[in-house]
């Protein structure tokens, strides 16, 4: 037998009946420990095709699978195989990880599902317990995008820090280290990545004035190897590497009081041939250079594609691809690695699209700019000189005390969200994000490592006294990149405003969540739909493929929350909730329907008639700025929510006349409404209830 059916089989004899968790009995959990045991560095380099072994499938990250057994031909054929509700209503980004016919999955607030592959039962399930308040510590939700596999063990990092490792045959825990300082406003949102022994991890934070790394444990012990910052700290302190001496002279002022950022949030590309990997650094804390470091400088290494020695951590070559980053341009987005014909030779490549409007191809042993395309309008930049390599700023649309209207929004181009190579047809396959960012300086602005520090304010862009007027509405395409010709094969445009995430699959298609709640599959050589299916919630996760006794799966993630549109002053989300849940897809499968939408029952506003009746409009334009500046980011924009926040057009009489004791004094931080003491003055908790009542008046009509 080999260990796919092994698996199965095992899984098999679990006892499923009713609607309780199946019964694992010690062999189960004996016969699945095993077959993780087995992914170790030479699993990992060669996957088998039947198996996601990890995040992006591959050791290059390029989500491409072998299995044809699903293709442009029977593609119309897939059904729903089983899904499996997560139990929140959150959007969910997570890449689940398939071995040997076990999935392993986060969901919300960094739980870890594993669930047989082929049904969508429960194995097991772990609850690291995150404490609720960290949720106002993370940008966007207590989201996660997965786990990794590695010598029988699962690893996640959690909302509050921990790199936490499980036995992969029963969910106990082995061990837990925090990787962060718990009196900073670090989170983990990124998937761990393993290799060489080592389990590595980055973390989030670079809005709440923390300082960037990459750490490295020992996957037996978690004991840590190697930890490498990202920007530079107190000079007085002694640097910690040459890297960082060097990144020092390109900052002014005393930007280790706001921490720097550089956070290095999502991608991390274990390259083994190299024995290297790669990271991709985050924007700057606070987001405005000005007064992050005065009189401007590169700011090494904020927005950045940085090699690393996979074994000591120390730093190989950077490329940066915002020098003084004020827009929020992380680079921390996916990165592939691609064996290519660029410029007539055979080349290692990496490449990257970030949130800027650019597409990157580098030389990943070098870190030398091969080629620089443009995605999607730019007005921050004219373009990337060739020759140097850096971008030609457009000066003429600097941040300044007058609003500019920035392209792309801090959303970025492309996000977070998990891109596709086909070594079939030479193309990269992701999201595209069309958007506007009205953004002026902050001149209130001052350091709170408690809050959001951008030093800058965000729209509204619907305010129609808004100097710059209205502005259309984002779009978001899902195209195929040629990174030669630089410019796209073909391009889709989708409902909604949010990306997803991209899988290339050997039949000749690609896979791709369409918002709203769907998941939808396109050839992958002119972009021809062929099949999309309801969700039954949103899909901005990647999705995977994996074969089980024969049998071709399509999974993926979905759930709603606040839209990744979340900065943008795009249009209000709908009522719409769906449950979060895994949803498997077979050729001629029979699985019971993934439930419809859960209609919220209809609700109306609790307002008493005299409450904020008549306020002027100079009272909402300024409680309309404070809601975006203060509010917008949890409770999702013109106040309305789509979770996991309140949404506070519902919110009571009663709950309104505690207003000042939630926002100002924290009366709530411990379910995850933090305190606003020192931000809000008594006319400003007025002036926002005004809009919040206003708002919440427009639900009455
Ligand atoms: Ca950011």
């Amino acid at each position: 037998m080999n260990r796919l059916t092994r698996a199965a089989a095992c899984l098999l004899c679990l006892d499923c009946a009713g609607e309780v968790a199946p019964r694992l009995t010690p062999a189960d959990s004996v016969a699945i420990r095993q077959i993780v045991a087995g992914v170790d560095d030479s699993t990992l380099a060669n996957p088998d095709p039947a198996d996601w072994l990890q995040h992006g499938r591959s050791r290059d990250e390029q989500r491409h699978s072998p299995l044809r057994q699903i293709d442009t031909t029977n593609v119309g054929r897939l059904r729903v195989a089983w899904s499996y509700d997560l139990g929140a209503y959150e959007r969910m980004e997570a890449t689940p990880i398939v071995v040997g016919g076990v999935m392993y999955s986060t969901g919300s607030w960094n739980v870890v599902h594993a669930v047989d592959a082929t049904s969508g039962r429960r194995v097991w399930s772990y609850d690291p317990q995150v404490p609720r308040r960290v949720g106002a510590a993370s940008c966007c939700g207590s989201v996660n995008r997965g786990v990794a596999v590695y010598r029988g063990r699962v690893f996640v990092g959690t909302l509050d820090g921990r790199l936490i490792a499980l036995d992969a045959g029963t969910g106990a825990l082995r061990w837990e280290v925090q990787t962060t300082d718990s009196s900073a406003m670090y989170s983990i949102t990124g998937a761990p990545r393993v290799g060489r022994g080592l389990v590595f991890i980055g973390n989030g934070g670079a809005e709440f004035g923390v300082r960037g790394y990459v750490s490295a444990y020992d996957a037996d012990t978690g004991a840590l190897r190697w930890r490498t910052y990202t920007v530079p700290g107190d000079p007085a302190s002694g640097f910690e590497s040459p890297a960082m001496r060097a990144a020092a002279r390109t900052w002014n002022g005393q930007w280790w009081k706001f921490g720097g950022g550089g956070t290095v949030w999502d991608a991390i590309v274990v390259d083994e041939s190299a024995e290297r990997v790669y990271v991709g650094t985050g924007n700057g804390s606070p987001w405005l250079r000005s007064v992050r470091s005065p009189g401007g400088g590169d700011n090494l290494y904020l927005a950045s594609i940085l090699a690393l020695d996979a074994a000591t951590g120390e730093q190989l070559w950077y490329y940066q691809t915002v020098p003084g980053d004020t827009w929020d341009y992380t680079a921390t987005q996916p990165m592939v690695l691609v064996e290519g014909g660029m410029g007539g030779t055979r080349r290692q490549l990496v490449m990257q699209a970030p949130k800027n409007g650019f597409f990157y191809v580098l030389d990943r042993l070098t870190g030398v700019l091969v080629k620089a395309s443009q995605i999607a309008p730019v007005t921050w930049a004219h373009g990337i000189d060739s020759v140097t390599g850096r971008p030609v700023e457009n000066e003429a649309n600097a941040l300044s005390t007058v609003p500019v209207a920035i392209r792309p929004s801090p959303t970025g181009a492309h996000n977070w969200h998990p891109v596709a190579w086909s070594p079939a047809t030479g193309l990269m396959y992701f999201t595209v994000t069309n958007d506007v960012q009205v953004t002026v300086v902050d001149t209130a602005w001052r350091h709170d490592p408690r809050h959001v520090n951008r030093g800058v304010l965000l729209g509204p862009t619907g305010d129609p006294e808004n100097s710059l007027g209205e502005l259309e509405a984002a779009t978001v395409e899902l195209v195929a990149w040629d990174p030669i010709r630089g410019a796209p094969a073909w391009r889709v445009r989708h409902d909604g405003a949010s990306g997803a995430g991209v899988l290339s699959v050997a039949g000749g298609l690609v896979f791709a969540g369409r918002v709203p709640r769907r998941l939808a599959a396109y050839r992958a050589s002119d972009g021809a739909l062929l099949w999309e299916q309801d969700t039954g919630a949103g899909v901005q996760a990647g999705p995977v493929t994996y074969s089980v006794n024969g049998v071709q799966y399509v999974a993926v993630l979905a759930g709603n929350g606040v839209p990744s549109s979340q900065f943008a002053g795009g249009a209000a989300p709908t009522g719409y909730r769906g449950r979060a849940r895994i949803v498997a897809f077979a050729l001629d499968a029979r699985g019971p329907e993934v439930p419809q939408r859960d209609v919220p029952p209809h609700r109306r506003p609790d307002i008493a008639p005299d409450e904020f009746a008549g306020v002027t409009a100079a009272i909402l334009r300024q409680g309309n700025m404070l809601y975006d500046k203060y509010c917008m980011r949890c409770h999702g924009p013109a106040v309305a929510s789509p979770g996991p926040a309140p949404d506070l057009r519902f919110s009571s009489v009663s709950v309104r006349r505690q207003f000042g004791q939630i926002v100002r004094d924290g009366a709530l931080s411990e379910r995850g409404m933090p305190s606003f003491a020192g931000h809000l003055s008594d006319a400003d908790l007025l002036n926002l209830q005004a809009y919040i009542v206003a708002r919440a008046r427009l639900e009455m009509r």
